[in-house]
């Protein structure tokens, strides 16, 4: 059976870290998306061991899980704008934290809040870039008349979203200088801004001195950063050799026959492939020629470095051969000591894996 192992010494051991760095600012946890594929109360139940009591999510769904399961007094932030009366109406139940990117959010929320005769606790989303949600940093009057103006709002937080913290600093910093502008004035307009917050994990790990009062992590949680750290890569997937065979010299493995034996090679075939999220990865979409010549020359150093696919096998790291499959792939284990049934691991981020039960382990 295939599986997909979670090592809860290490998670908690980049939370402890990350906690460390992050001193006496308070880690929001972002939960989304299933839990970055971990599960939302598996990852949530480790977080809140480690003494994490901030959360947030980007799906009614998400907060529901928490608020059911025992994390009745944690902040739980929404952190997308959301238009919908009857999502907003349930996270208002739920006592979820709303976010408001724009004029008309902030009338619904205010209105609905009012109808309840509730005030709704919200952060306000500024846009320094990523062109999402948010106010533009040019609407700053605006900004600072919704304090005054929406009786049902408890505007609790500032936040903004950066878009190329991992490979782009000066973008970065000046996205950060537009946003603190905003946080500025909004303070000399004799506001309360409260918790002010802009750091991914990127953000947070590259650049200290923006952590402000609040950080959002999610991908570092899981060690799994696209730039050198010292966190832990917290999962992977525990399969089986399916089939030991040797093929002969001049016989092929895969689809499209781009492998093919050079002499008699012993081959272990495991069931893993592409569906379960094996070697993919959420490249953006290259659309600037500057972008595919990047990734060409990525690629092109990869092959130099022969930085290919392996599969964990009896202590040592045995090459992918040939396509990766749907479902299966086979494995170059010459002069490896193994056979059928014997236990394999996979290096799977969890973001993509699918199709295979999420198991924590001590
Ligand atoms: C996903 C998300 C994060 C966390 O990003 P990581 O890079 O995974 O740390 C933070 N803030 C917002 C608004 C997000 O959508």
């Amino acid at each position: 059976m295939t599986t997909y192992a979670v090592s809860r010494e290490m998670l908690a051991g980049n939370i402890r870290q990350l906690k460390a760095q992050a001193g006496a600012v308070p880690i929001w946890a972002v939960v989304k998306g299933d839990g970055y594929g971990l599960g939302v109360l598996p990852l949530a139940e480790v977080l809140s061991e480690e003494g994490i009591t901030h959360f947030c999510v980007t799906d009614v769904k998400e907060a529901e899980i928490l608020r059911d399961n025992s994390f009745t007094e944690d902040k739980i932030l929404m952190l997308r704008s959301v238009n919908d009366r009857g999502e907003i109406n349930r996270l208002l139940d739920l006592k979820v934290i709303l976010t408001v990117g724009s004029e008309e959010t902030a009338r619904l929320v205010d209105q609905i809040a009012a109808e309840r005769a509730d005030v709704a606790e919200v952060h306000l989303k500024i846009d320094t870039g990523m062109g999402r949600y948010g106010f533009l940093p040019e609407q700053i009057d605006r900004v600072i008349a919704l304090y005054g103006e929406m009786k049902h709002l408890a505007i609790s937080g500032i936040f903004t979203h950066f878009n190329c913290a991992f490979n782009n600093e000066k973008l970065t910093r000046q996205e950060f200088a537009a946003f603190m502008n905003v946080v500025e004035a909004i303070r000399a307009a004799g506001q309360e801004t409260g918790v002010v917050h802009c750091c991914n994990s990127a953000a947070f790990l590259k650049y200290p001195e923006m952590h402000c009062n609040g950080v959002r992590l999610g991908s570092a949680l899981l060690g799994r950063m696209p730039f050198r750290t010292k966190l832990h890569p917290v999962g992977c997937a525990v399969t089986q050799l399916d089939e030991v065979r040797t093929l002969p010299a001049g016989h092929t493995t895969g689809y499209s026959a781009l492998w093919k034996a050079k002499k008699d090679t012993r081959i272990a075939i495991i069931p893993v492939g592409w569906y379960h999220g094996f070697r993919v990865s959420c490249q953006p979409e290259l659309a600037r020629n500057r972008d595919c010549l990047r990734a060409a020359l990525s690629a092109l150093k990869q092959l130099l470095r022969k930085k290919k696919a392996t599969v964990m096998i009896a202590g040592k790291q045995c090459p992918v051969i040939g396509a990766v499959g749907m479902l299966h792939c086979a494995v170059d284990v010459s002069g490896v000591d193994c056979k059928c049934g014997d236990p394999a691991t996979v290096q799977i981020s969890p973001l993509h894996v699918k199709g295979m039960p999420v198991v924590f382990r001590a």
